[in-house]
């Protein structure tokens, strides 16, 4: 509980730029506390006076967790499909379970949706909580994070996992409010304190200058995000079995969003984040219209199209298709790079594929300490010729 001792109190207002709350104000020379305070502390050490005194509520102890067990996964589907990026996380998932000796769930929302719970015990799932309902056919904030929490309020994982797609991004947060736990996006990696069995959930900070590795000690259910191609799916068992459980839920019916249509917008043949190869451009390219060589090479080569921030920023190419920190994450056989520097933002997203050729006029450019091939020369140049060779051999 937050409290002012008036005695020390000068009335200054420091402490009301450091509440992100709005929950502090100055009446008469002397600092109030409003109703809206969420006891975060976080004014504290603003006041030199140290007139703001903090003290830990006995009832937020941390609670006993003993009930809290098993590692889930949300089953995102599209068009009745389980995503890619839930094979992903059940991999990873299967490991953190294995460490801690305790189930692998799904969980599978949708309607007659029941055939893909056999994909996700293939590639590790012991348990399936699968919710059907025509109005689940498509994902809806409300009815989603409703019966997601009522589950996890029933059957209390200690750990969910979910992608960091569209969709997961939009899901996880409202979960995790409702539950009042934590909640870490963007994930790199998961692992397990071998001491206190909490997650270790690492993920990039400070524009991914450092990593940092987040726990979650005082609440349950653990939760974080993961982007795709971030782990590896298991290879997939179709002898494997598992158990279906269907919850008995409320369905919500009053809800404020209705989807009425779903329209696939079309912005490339192959997606970004299955693509086995990917032509990138950046500035280097000089010019929007010089993106279509880096569009004419995706195609020859049967890959998708990516892009830096910088050129997203100059309105040369749509921000979906952009790859680094703040864009999407990839991972391919064979990524291009054509006219980016390499800064630690785009290197963010892309690292981690398997051969990396650069294109650059600059042999110093950060882009080519990363690079499996090199091609010192200009882009406008040398794009035309692999056109050209790869049209004449494919
Ligand atoms: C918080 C934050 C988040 C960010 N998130 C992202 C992100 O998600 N993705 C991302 O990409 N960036 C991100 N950035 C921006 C990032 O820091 C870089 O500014 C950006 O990646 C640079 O894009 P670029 O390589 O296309 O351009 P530049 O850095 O300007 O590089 C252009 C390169 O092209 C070369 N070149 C020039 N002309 C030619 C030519 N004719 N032929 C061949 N080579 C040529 C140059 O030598 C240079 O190396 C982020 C930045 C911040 C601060
Ligand atoms: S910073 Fe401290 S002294 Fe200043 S108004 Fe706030 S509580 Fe009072
Ligand atoms: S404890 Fe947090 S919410 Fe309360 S007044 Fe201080 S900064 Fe604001």
């Amino acid at each position: 509980m937050i409290s002012i001792i008036l005695d020390k109190c000068i009335g200054c207002g420091i402490c009301i730029r450091n509440c992100p709350f709005n929950a502090i104000k100055v009446e008469n020379r002397k600092a109030v506390i409003l109703d809206n305070c969420t006891s975060c502390g976080a004014c504290v050490s603003s006041c030199k006076p140290g007139a703001i005194d903090f003290q830990k509520d006995e009832a937020e102890d941390p609670e006993d967790f003993s009930n809290y067990s098993g590692v889930w996964v949300f089953a995102e589907q599209k068009d009745n499909s389980v995503l890619q990026v839930v094979l992903e996380l059940l991999g990873g998932g299967r490991k953190l379970a294995d460490t801690l000796s305790v189930p692998l769930s799904a969980v599978l929302l949708g309607s007659k949706i029941e055939d893909q719970a056999n994909t996700l015990f293939a590639y590790g799932a012991d348990r399936v909580y699968l919710v059907e309902d025509e109005s689940l056919e498509n994902y809806n904030d409300e009815s989603y994070a409703d019966i997601f929490t009522q589950l996890v309020n029933k059957y209390k994982p200690e750990i969910v996992l979910v992608g960091a797609t569209a969709y997961g991004r939009s899901l996880a947060p409202r979960v995790a409010s409702r539950l009042n736990t934590g909640l870490t996006a963007d994930c790199t990696e998961l692992g397990i304190d071998p001491e206190t069995k909490n997650l270790l959930q690492t993920r990039p900070a400070f524009g991914g200058n450092l990593m940092a590795t987040i726990i979650c000690p005082d609440r349950r259910p653990q939760m974080a995000t993961v982007r795709p191609k971030v782990m590896k799916p298991m290879e997939p068992d179709y002898s494997r079995k598992g158990e279906i459980i269907r919850p008995d839920v409320l369905i919500p019916d009053n809800l404020l969003i209705k989807v009425i249509e779903r329209v696939h917008t079309v912005y490339e043949k192959v997606s970004l984040t299955e693509a086995d190869i990917i032509v990138s451009g950046g500035r280097g390219l000089g010019d929007a219209k010089n993106f279509e060589l880096v569009r004419e090479l995706a195609e020859v080569l049967g890959g998708a199209v990516g892009a830096s921030r910088a050129t997203v920023d100059a309105g040369w190419i749509d921000y979906s298709h952009q790859i680094g920190q703040t864009g999407r994450t990839v991972g391919p056989r064979v990524y291009f790079a054509c006219g980016i520097s390499g800064a630690v933002q785009h290197l963010a997203g892309m690292s981690s594929s398997d051969i990396i050729i650069a294109i650059n006029k600059d042999a110093d450019a950060p882009i080519f300490k990363i690079a499996t091939f090199g091609i010192v020369g200009d882009v406008l140049e040398v794009l035309p010729e692999l056109i050209k060779e790869f049209r004449a051999r494919l």
